[in-house]
Parts: structure tokens; sequence; C-alpha cells
């Protein structure tokens, strides 16, 4: 099964794509992740986008779609994937198709201001990624990862000005992807509002339809 999970910052497809994939057996594929990995690396990829992703604004197209391809063919990816915050604008997506298409299109609905709420208080564990909230997912001790004891920080990009930044984006550039895979008769919408479980549930209740 290959899905993509869209919606706009915060919506939580980081969070349920973690949880969906243990059960369809496929990867997760972030690119959010795969660009702070090579930022965090210093790789010559992390060193060019560095400055973009603390401002909250997108990778350059070419880069973007060129780390995608060489992620999606890597063995574990020929069985399906969840591809989380990518395609991000029409260019990326025309170019997926041209690889490979997806089955479906998950879109993950949620208003702006509980989108502000859960990128500001959003806490990150530094080596594993696993994301927490400050309030409403909290680790069992504070400021420390539940799996690997390491401790957690604020993204530089959830931070007050990148947030706007990054809905301002997503409504320009990413949004329009909607109407696209609507389209194609590839769209599930989904209620992207309340805690993880029941997020997950409306999803696993949408693809079964
Ligand atoms: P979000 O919480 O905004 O969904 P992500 O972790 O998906 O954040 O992405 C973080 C940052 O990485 C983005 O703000 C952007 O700078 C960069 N990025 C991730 N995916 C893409 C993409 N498909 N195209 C361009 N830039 C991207």
């Amino acid at each position: 099964m290959k899905l993509i999970f869209l919606g706009p910052p915060g919506a939580g497809k980081g969070t349920i794509a973690d949880l969906a994939m243990q059960e369809l057996g496929i990867p997760h594929i972030s690119t959010g992740d795969l660009f702070r990995a090579a930022v965090k690396n210093g790789t010559a990829l992390g060193l060019k986008v560095k400055d973009i992703m603390a401002s909250g604004g997108l990778v350059p197209d070419d880069l973007t779609i060129a780390l995608v391809a060489e992620r999606l063919a890597e063995g574990d990816a020929k069985k399906g994937w969840i591809l989380d915050g990518f395609p991000r604008t029409i260019p990326q997506a025309e170019a997926l198709e041209k690889m490979t298409a997806a089955d479906k299109v998950v879109n993950f609905e949620v208003a702006d201001d509980i989108v502000v709420g859960r990128l500001s208080g959003r806490r990150m564990c530094k080596t594993c990624g696993k994301i927490y909230h400050e309030k409403n997912m909290p680790p069992k001790v504070a400021g420390i990862c539940d799996v690997d004891g390491s401790p957690l920080y604020t993204r530089d990009d959830d931070k007050e000005g990148a947030i706007k930044v990054r809905l301002d984006t997503y409504r320009k550039q990413t949004a329009p992807l909607i109407d696209w895979y609507g389209k194609k008769g590839k769209l599930l919408t989904i209620d992207g509002v309340g805690a993880p479980a029941a997020v997950l549930q409306r999803f696993q209740a949408a693809l079964k339809k």
C-alpha cells in the first residue's frame, strides 16, 4: 500500500504515520525527518537546507525530489510506504507520479488555532525523533524521552515566527494538492482533531471504505 499523508504542519501526520506503519508493515518516510537527519549529520545537503528549514520555508523542489527518489529506491520501500511531508508542491506531486503513483492520499483536517497550539507545545527527542507535546502528550519525566532517555528539544521551526511562515507556505503551496488529488479520486479526508488513538481509528475506518 502506498499512502500520502497531507495536511498542515501540526496536523499529526507524523504521529499517526508512526502508529499506522507498525500495523501496515510499511515504512514511514518523512522528508522532514530525512532533512533533519542531514542537518544533524552536517552533510552537504544538511548545510544547504538548515537555514531554509529554520525559517519555515520550503526546500527547493529539485533537492527534495532527489532525496525522495533515493529513499524510495531502498529495499524496504518496495512493498509500500507512508509518505509524510511529501509532496508539498504541485511539481513534487508531478515528479512522484512519474516515479510511482500513490494508492490513496489521506488529508488530515485541523483548524489553524489548534495547529498553533500543537506546534508551540511540541517537543522532540534529540536522538530518536519521537514526538511529544508538553501538555497533550507529555513524557513520563519532563524534558526526557521515554524511549531512550535523551533530552527533548523545541525545533527551530516550532518557534513563533516560523510557525506563521509554515502555515502561509502550506496554504499557498501545499493546500492546492487537496484538489489535485481529489480530481484523481484518491483523496480520503479525516478529522485530525482529538487524541492520536481516535484519529488513528478514523484513518483505519476511512481506509477500509
Ligand atoms: P511539519 O511539521 O511542518 O509538517 P516537517 O517535519 O514535515 O514539518 O518538515 C520540516 C521542514 O522540512 C519544512 O518546513 C521544510 O523546510 C522542509 N521540508 C520537508 N518536506 C519538504 C518538502 N516536501 N518540500 C520542501 N521542503 C520540505
